[in-house]
């Protein structure tokens, strides 16, 4: 038999990590949990080392690390760390084989850099890293020889059906995309939405920030950027399609004008099962769309007016060098702020524009640029009042 495959799980009490115990507890004979991180959430962490018997943990927060040390939660057996550092150097963990990026936000990318640098192959479900470090993360992935498997629903739908294909037969990529809580409402109403209608997804149970992205489709433009670092299209061979039941996950089209999807429920169990047994395939932790019940599947494109970030989305990816770091980091903050109760719904647009148009984003950016390129958006957006 097969040595059991070693993971670490960086951010292993939110939705993707608690979709990825999921899929260890069912495979406990082929998948092994080495690490574990979270921000803050230590009881929650602490209750999955004893579960999985997890030798090594970081906690993000200090003062959640000092409550944990206090309350004596964690088996005495993990050894528990804090900090980014700490955070970093999990990911390189001679142990392990691969690291599963599930922490959320631009904070990804310092962690899946070091653990590509240090030969670990990366599934990821992060997009944002790839949107500020797209580049950086391409060239050392390369470098190293280590696999990014896409954990992106979308994008691990791709990566599924161009298997056995090579580069020269693409024609273009077709994103799917739910549409968002509020693809019925009309445009007239969104002044209204409020965080607590925002934070709820019809199809999907996935954690707040990335919940608002998809009402907002700032989601999908993430994706788009995503898409063009894992499989290096240009913005006029990506496209977005709205489909309502999310259970086609994305198309590829191939130059003879043949499309092949990829289909599963929405549960993110598929995907995240995918990359961590790749290339090898198992039994899954749930049912699998079943044709025997009458469904239908539709298809309609997007309403760009309705949907300004995915505009400013395309816009960003096609000025290209740090403009995608700037969408990303303006979104951040202005997600916090709207959750926050500080901005309106329909100002998350708003301060993404302006802050494409008030920041200088320099060609081929160094990392630093980019980390600074960051901090100066978040800055400027955060200070910013209506
Ligand atoms: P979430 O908010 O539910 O969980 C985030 C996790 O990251 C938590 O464990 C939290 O403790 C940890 N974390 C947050 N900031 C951290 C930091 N600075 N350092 C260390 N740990 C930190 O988010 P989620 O919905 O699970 O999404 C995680 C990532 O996966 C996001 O980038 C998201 O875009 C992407 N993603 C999520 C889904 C989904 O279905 N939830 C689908 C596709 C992609
Ligand atoms: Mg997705």
């Amino acid at each position: 038999m097969r040595p059991r495959k070693r993971i670490i799980l960086l951010g292993a009490t939110g939705s993707i990590g608690s979709s990825t115990l999921r899929v260890l507890r069912e495979h406990k004979d082929r998948l092994e949990l080495v690490g574990v991180a979270a921000h803050s959430r230590h009881a929650e962490l602490a209750q999955i080392c004893h579960e999985f018997a997890v030798p090594q943990a970081v906690l993000q927060d200090e003062k959640a690390y000092h409550l944990a040390q206090q309350s004596g939660d964690f088996p005495s057996s993990t050894t528990v760390n804090c900090g980014s550092e700490a955070l970093a150097e999990l990911a390189t963990l001679p142990e392990a084989d691969i690291v599963l990026v599930a922490v959320v936000g631009a904070a990804g990318l310092r962690p899946a850099l070091a653990a590509i640098e240090a030969g670990k192959d990366i599934a990821l479900a992060n997009k944002e890293l790839l949107v500020l470090g797209g580049a950086h993360v391409i060239e050392a992935a390369k470098r190293k020889g280590v696999r990014l498997l896409p954990t992106d629903s979308e994008h691990n739908a791709i990566f599924q059906c161009l298997q056995g294909h090579p580069a020269n037969q693409l024609d273009k990529l077709i994103l799917t995309a739910s549409g968002g809580q509020f693809r019925d409402t009309p445009s007239s109403e969104l002044q209204q939405v409020t965080p607590e209608m925002a934070t709820q997804h019809p199809n999907w149970s996935m954690g707040p920030k990335i919940t608002v992205d998809s009402a907002t489709m700032a989601n999908k433009g993430l994706e788009l950027i995503e898409a063009h670092w894992l499989f290096g299209l240009e913005p006029e061979r990506l496209e977005v399609v709205i489909h309502p039941q999310s259970v086609v996950h994305s198309f590829v089209q191939f130059i003879d004008g043949s499309i092949l999807a990829q289909l599963s429920p929405p549960s993110m169990t598929f995907a995240i099962q995918h990359c961590l047994l790749y290339p090898d395939r198992a039994p899954g932790v749930e049912p699998t769309t079943d044709f025997r019940t009458a469904f239908s599947l539709d298809f309609k494109a997007p309403d760009f007016s309705k949907y300004p970030c995915l505009q400013l989305a395309y816009d960003a990816l096609r000025s290209g060098g740090a403009a995608p770091a700037i969408f990303n980091a303006a979104n951040e903050v202005a997600v916090e702020r709207f959750l926050a109760k500080e901005i309106a719904y329909l100002e998350i647009p708003k301060l993404i524009e302006h802050s494409l148009s008030r920041m200088q984003a320099p060609q081929q950016p160094s990392l630093e640029q980019l980390f600074q390129t960051d901090t100066e958006t978040r800055a400027l957006a955060q200070s910013f009042r209506f």
